[in-house]
């Protein structure tokens, strides 16, 4: 479905991303783990053209595809957004919008479709998610797991090839990260195609079909979950593997 190839990204004299090649096949579950910065979050974000690598390039197996050079615009970079669409940390829903409007925000204003079928296909993923009662209110009246749900849903929306999940517990509380794994699993059973930052590493050796690690900007190794995360063979993933499980 997606190939990105050799993307570099600095900010200042920091290599954040030094190399890194990832694939991923229709319907596969990835699982992106490693350290504290050492560039997960980055690289979801060049592959949703929220930052521009330096070098590189994004492709799409059937849509658009990117060359990254010095002088790649932002517009250049947002068409793969038509294909991509991330579910956030810390949510970032639109604080002045209610639930309904965040969700049909991107599909109206984007995507030019019909008031009346976004409003219909919001109710419906909503209710997928047991939030079919709160449509009206705003976001600093939901719990935290409520709004990620909504950050989940807002996403479905779009309708993307892709989902990209950038740590989507780690601010929550932990009696509602159940709650939140529970629909991303639900999703990867269903089939969707989805990258998944994360430090769960129970919930990546459930959910993922491969677990790539990475530490200062490249990727170490790669591999069947239980691989990886069960018997690696690195040095560097051995000591992150063990010290989280
Ligand atoms: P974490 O698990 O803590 O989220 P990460 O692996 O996702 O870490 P990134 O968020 O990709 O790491 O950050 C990698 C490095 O790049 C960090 O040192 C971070 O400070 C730096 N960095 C990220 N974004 C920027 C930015 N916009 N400007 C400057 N430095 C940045």
């Amino acid at each position: 479905l997606l190939t990105a190839s050799n993307l570099q990204k600095s900010f200042g004299d920091h290599q954040v991303l030094k190399s890194i090649d990832l694939q991923i096949g229709k319907g596969q579950v990835l699982a992106l783990i490693g350290p504290s910065g050492s560039g997960k979050t980055t690289v979801l974000r060049c592959l949703n053209g929220l930052e521009i690598p330096d070098g590189g390039s994004v492709c799409f197996d059937t849509g658009p595809s990117v060359e990254f050079t010095a002088g790649t615009t932002q517009k250049q970079a947002q068409v793969l957004r038509t294909r991509s669409a991330m579910v956030f940390q810390n949510y970032n829903l639109f604080p002045h919008m209610t639930v309904l409007e965040n969700v049909i925000e991107g599909p109206i204003q984007v995507q030019r479709r019909k008031r009346s079928e976004a409003v219909a296909e919001a109710t419906a993923l909503l209710a997928r998610v047991g939030l079919e009662q709160k449509h009206d209110q705003y976001p600093h009246q939901l719990s935290g797991g409520q709004q990620q749900r909504v950050g989940i849903v807002r996403a479905l929306a779009l309708k993307p090839s892709l989902l990209l999940f950038d740590e989507p517990t780690s601010a929550l509380d932990p009696e509602l990260v159940g709650d939140v794994l529970k629909v991303i699993k639900e999703l990867a059973d269903e089939g969707w195609t989805m990258m998944l930052v994360t430090h769960e590493l129970a919930f990546a050796r459930e959910v993922a079909d491969e677990v790539v690690f990475m530490d200062e900007g490249v990727v170490i190794e790669r591999g069947h979950p239980e691989v990886v995360l069960r018997n690696p063979q690195n040095e560097r993933t051995k000591q992150f593997v063990h010290r989280l499980l």
